[in-house]
């Protein structure tokens, strides 16, 4: 229900501030006089009207001036003006307008022209602030946007310069697996999950908080910010964080399905070392992903440490952008040997960046910031590149060697790249390496996180002529009885498994019954991390297909694998 309109009529004229309510009688609002300019401003900034009509000249302050100050103040600059003018002279028409006015109305009035006029400033004011709602507005949970809350968070930033005691905390909120939902029940049960969810915190953080201490927004998908004005502390915070978490859960009836939530908090405490707000929300995420990082589920507080890692992170992805160019990738190649024979089939590329000054990066640490860049896409062109290229050497240099192998790992941004199946036709088109002597690796989680789209893709790359392994297999959760459904030739079964062989029997049995599994649908099996003599007994005694370890050998330069290769000449051809 819209509150009662309040208009501020200011003028020095007794005569005046008597006619103008009687002109607007019909219409139902309500009048704040005041006789001077002065005693206008103050009104205005205080009341907040919805209209001001002002005389133009009064003692002392007139109305230009008055007009001026309200225009500059962000508090009033929106209430809109009309003069209140004897004069004829068109020039302090044309001022009244430069000066932001809405409109102006000459002395003699004549009532039905003021009311309209009134009207008509009344109805754009109601459109301008409708639309400026629906511009800070979160349309799916009502709550306030990214842009308004980053208003709220400039304003509070504002008052705590000028408040000695004053603070704010800021709370992000990511949904743990909400993309699941999403997935699996569809986006209109997700959406309806977020208006859940969204009232169960509205009415939590109303009863703890009170509604005008906080201020909730939604930034897009499953992120939540909500903004404290003045906690008491950071253990009030802790707790208020705690009750939330709680209260998130649900459960929420979706149809038939029950479902509980949890959410990953960050926080922020301004403590006064913030001028942007962008800065607060950025840090308030790092936060949440070392909350997430840490099992999801919870909340951490952001600290200086992780400031030092983001900025760390960010220097990393600045100098990952000019690694290519400044030549500082390498290949290592690891070998694989055949299990039954222990002779060498082929090797695995792995990429080492020799970077200026920190020496050598693992993959591990800049593989995620370049899929996360999207920087993996050309420094995947030049892995594949390098990689056939090497091996379509070795196979000139050593003709014993025709049949050797060659691993390469593709990344799952690489993999979704629109055209990447007819990419990687010409690149081989343009090599002449034995194309069946190629595979390209897929992590088990990329081809299980997105197996509708990238089955098609999988198909295309295996038509061209490598063959297809599944990495890391075990960690992705897949299951077994889904193994059918991938168009892959050998899994690469993960070293988290391979260690465990032998501490843990269950272990042993889950790789018999994959080992197994994967022989009956023609997949061959490759144990990753193997490292001691005991594990290579014991996965030869699975008949398990290939091997490779730290036992074998280690990732090593090409140079190294060429000694290698010219050291096994003699084996090469039984191999
Ligand atoms: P991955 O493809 O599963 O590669 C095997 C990883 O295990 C390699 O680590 C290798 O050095 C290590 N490893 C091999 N044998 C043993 C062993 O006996 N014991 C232990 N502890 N580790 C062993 P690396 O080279 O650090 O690579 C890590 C991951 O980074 C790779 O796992 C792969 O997912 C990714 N990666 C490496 N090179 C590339 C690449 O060229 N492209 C892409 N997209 N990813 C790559
Ligand atoms: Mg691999
Ligand atoms: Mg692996």
């Amino acid at each position: 229900m819209p509150e009662q309109i309040t208009i501020l009529l200011v003028d020095d004229d007794p005569m005046t501030r008597k006619i103008v309510p009687a002109h607007l009688k019909q219409m139902d609002v309500k009048f704040l006089i005041a006789e001077d300019g002065e005693s206008g401003l103050a009104m205005a900034l205080y009341d907040q009207p919805d209209l001001i009509l002002l005389d133009v000249r009064m003692p002392s302050l007139d109305g230009f001036e008055v007009c001026e100050i309200l225009k500059q103040n962000p508090t009033t600059s929106h209430i809109p003006i009309i003069f209140l003018t004897s004069a004829t002279d068109p020039s302090e028409k044309i001022r009244a307008y430069e000066l932001g006015a809405s409109d102006y109305v000459t002395k003699p009035f004549n009532g039905r022209e003021l009311s309209a006029r009134v009207a008509a400033s009344l109805r754009m004011q109601d459109l301008v602030r409708r639309l400026a709602v629906q511009a800070n507005t979160d349309e799916l949970t009502g709550l306030s946007n990214r842009t308004a809350i980053a208003d709220h968070l400039s304003r509070l930033i504002l008052r705590e310069q000028q408040e000695n005691d004053y603070t704010f905390a800021v709370l992000f909120l990511d949904f743990d697996r909400f993309k699941i939902i999403n997935d699996s029940l569809g986006h209109a049960a997700g959406d309806e999950l977020l208006i859940a969810i969204t009232r169960s915190m509205s009415q939590m953080l109303d009863e703890h908080y009170g509604h005008h201490h906080y201020k909730a927004a939604r930034l897009g998908g499953d992120e939540f910010l909500v903004v404290l004005s003045n906690p008491t502390n950071e253990q009030a915070v802790d707790e208020l964080a705690h009750e939330l978490q709680r209260k998130l859960t649900g459960p929420y009836m979706l149809g038939e399905h029950e479902i509980i939530a949890s959410a990953s908090m960050g926080i922020v405490i301004s403590e006064g070392r913030y001028t942007d707000p962008q800065e607060i929300i950025r840090d308030a995420d790092t936060a949440m992903y070392h909350a997430k990082a840490d099992g999801k589920a919870r909340h951490s507080f952001f600290n200086q440490e992780m400031h030092v890692a983001a900025l760390d992170l960010l220097m990393l992805e600045n100098d990952l952008r000019s690694a290519l160019e400044r030549n500082e990738f390498e290949l290592l190649y690891q070998p694989i040997h055949n299990m039954e024979t222990g002779r060498l089939k082929g090797f695995e590329a792995l990429i080492r960046w020799h970077h200026p000054f920190r020496g050598t990066v693992p993959p591990l640490q800049f593989i995620p910031v370049a899929e996360e860049t999207g920087l993996i896409v050309p420094i995947g062109w030049w892995i594949l590149h390098q990689a056939a290229g090497q091996l379509q050497r070795w196979h000139e240099d050593f003709p014993q060697w025709s049949e050797l192998t060659m691993n390469i790992n593709i990344s799952k941004r690489q993999l979704i790249h629109p055209d990447f199946v007819s990419r990687v036709k010409k690149g081989l088109d343009q090599t002449k390496v034995k194309r069946q002597c190629l595979t390209l690796e897929i992590t088990e989680s990329t081809i299980m996180g997105n197996l509708s789209t990238l089955k098609p893709v999988l198909q295309g790359l295996r038509d061209l002529g490598p063959t297809l392994a599944m990495d890391d297999f075990g960690t992705g959760h897949s299951s077994l009885g889904c193994l059918h459904k991938f168009p892959i030739d050998s899994l690469k079964v993960d070293r988290s498994f391979i260690c465990n062989v032998e501490k843990d029997p269950s272990f042993a049995s889950v790789l018999f019954a994959i080992v197994t599994l994967a022989h009956n649908l023609d997949l061959t099996v490759v144990a990753e991390g193997l490292e001691t003599a005991e594990q290579v007994a014991h996965l030869q005694g699975l008949e398990c297909d290939y091997g490779q370890g730290y036992y074998f050998a280690k990732p090593m330069s090409a140079k190294d694998a060429e000694a290698l290769l010219c050291k096994d000449c003699d084996l090469a051809q039984s191999a």
